[in-house]
């Protein structure tokens, strides 16, 4: 290894090369479940960079684990704990390269922090949609990789949705230049759509195209509380016929989510008493603050009238919007400081979330008296996060190594009875890689792993996520 690490070591100079010394930010991941230990980290500052690592790699046969933010949740930007693979991390490419405001289009580097690129979007007076709790952290690359999710996709898409091109560079180190503004292009096979949610297992993402939209004139945020999952899911219906496009947000969280919250961040303050489910609406207008507000309190009105609605909080301004996001947006935080939790990031028709989590409720709790579940999510978008936590006194980790897989048996069994899917946003990595090969359509898992075979014969890329 010391030629392969003194070549890296040639190439990318001292600051793109980190050997020995404290690597766990790149070797544990965000929730720790998994502790690694990488043969070392390239920090390549260019695409002609990551491509002279991947050629390097191809060579001397070595693994490569591609990372960004690593705020993934599933075990896929670590390395294992062979000491063999390298990491390599995107956070040194975070150039902005272009924003064509006529093409309503952004073109920036895979190592860019979601934030940093919607502050470029917002300083062109553009929006940039994605967005997400970890948007702090996370990068393009990470995100298009993983094609997330996050809270906008009811209006905006997911990552895929808003991607118009990448650039890629593969597995042995050749540049795919994809990056094209275009919004129609009918040439072929669909490559950019190939390694959106590869999640780092058929190439490295280096830089993306990314769709923008105008800024909406007025957004405005409200909790309402309601005392039954239905309840929620008719107001969903109503806020779609009430308010259409301009629905951007529709978040649920049950009342032991909030408590939670309440337990590990007494700090956040919660503007209505505790309900069976909170929600979390917003709406963003195109035409003004006073039709906005017209629509969001007629709509509210109507769930009261109709019993769906039991009380309401309408932010009156940026500040209390913010704050209500931030409560939403703190139950990972509070989950993670409370300890590991079994984690099920789960997709569902809307209308068939009420009948799933009244079934998995019951069976948990007959399972094992006093589990928790920390359930809350964009149910605009039939994804739940359905965590399930030790009951209290019960040491986390143990409970996680003596009932994860009888827990997630139950769970994924009801979500595949229903057509629901094991993975909404957060992608399958490490965590759910058994799973899959149990659920997935043979014939889906047969192509894709001629496809890894395709662009991957060494198996380099990531091996042992996914596929
Ligand atoms: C508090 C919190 C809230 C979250 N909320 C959401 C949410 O609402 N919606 C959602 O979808 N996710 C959410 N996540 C998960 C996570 O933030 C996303 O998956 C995010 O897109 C990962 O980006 P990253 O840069 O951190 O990627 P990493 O964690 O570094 O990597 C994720 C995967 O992508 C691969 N990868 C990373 N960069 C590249 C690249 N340039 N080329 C090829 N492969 C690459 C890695 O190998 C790995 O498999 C949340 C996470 C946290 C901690």
């Amino acid at each position: 290894m010391s030629g392969f690490l003194g070549a890296l070591r040639e190439r990318l100079g001292e600051p793109g090369l980190l050997v020995g010394g404290d690597l766990a930010a790149y070797e544990n991941d965000w929730r720790k479940r998994y502790v690694g230990r990488a043969l070392a980290v390239a920090r390549p500052a260019s695409t002609g960079e990551v491509a002279t690592v991947m050629r390097l790699c191809h060579e001397h046969r070595v693994a490569v684990v591609p990372q960004g933010g690593n705020t993934g949740l599933v075990g896929g930007s670590t390395p294992d704990d062979s000491g063999r693979q390298l990491v390599l991390s995107l956070t040194r490419m975070k150039r902005i390269r272009e924003i064509d405001v006529a093409n309503a289009s952004l073109t920036a580097e895979a190592g860019c922090v979601l934030a940093d690129v919607q502050a470029a979007a917002a300083g062109a007076g553009m929006l940039f949609p994605l967005s997400l709790a970890a948007e702090g952290s996370c990068t393009l690359g990470g995100n298009l990789a993983t094609n997330a999710g996050g809270t906008q996709v009811l209006r905006y898409g997911n990552a895929r949705e808003l991607c118009l091109g990448l650039e890629v560079v593969t597995a042995t180190g050749e540049v795919w230049q994809g990056l094209s503004g275009l919004r129609k292009d009918n040439t072929g096979y669909d490559l950019r759509d190939l390694f959106i949610g590869s999640e780092g297992t058929l190439g490295i993402i280096t830089a993306a195209t990314m769709k923008l939209y105008p800024v909406p004139k007025e957004k405005l945020t409200a909790l309402a509380a309601c005392g039954k999952l239905h309840d929620t899911v008719a107001l969903l219906g109503l806020a779609r016929e009430r308010a259409g496009d301009a629905l951007t947000g529709f978040e649920v969280m049950n009342r032991a989510s909030l408590a939670l919250v309440a337990r590990e961040l007494p700090q956040l303050v919660q503007p209505l008493a505790p309900a069976e489910w909170t929600v979390l609406l917003e709406l963003s207008d195109a035409e003004s603050a006073e039709h906005a507000r017209g629509v969001f309190e007629g709509l509210l009105e109507a769930a009261f009238e109709r019993g769906a609605v039991t009380d309401a909080a309408i932010a009156q301004n940026l500040e209390q919007a913010k704050a209500f996001w931030h409560l939403r947006e703190s139950i990972p935080l509070a989950q993670a400081q409370a300890g590991l939790n079994i984690k099920h990031d789960i997709s569902l028709p809307v209308s068939a979330i009420p009948g799933f989590v009244a079934e998995m409720d019951t069976a948990l709790s007959t399972y094992m008296p006093g589990i928790e579940v920390i359930d809350f999510g964009h149910l605009g978008d039939g994804n739940l996060h359905y965590n399930v936590q030790a009951p209290r006194g019960v040491a986390p980790a143990e409970f996680l190594a003596a009932h994860e897989a009888a827990i997630n048996e139950r769970v994924y069994d009801a979500v595949q009875r229903r057509g629901g899917s094991i993975s909404a946003e957060h992608g399958i990595g490490r965590l759910k890689r058994e799973e899959l090969q149990q659920r997935k359509d043979p014939t889906a898992l047969a192509l894709m792993r001629s496809i890894k075979r395709a662009l991957d014969p060494l198996d380099l890329l990531n091996p042992g996520r996914l596929v």
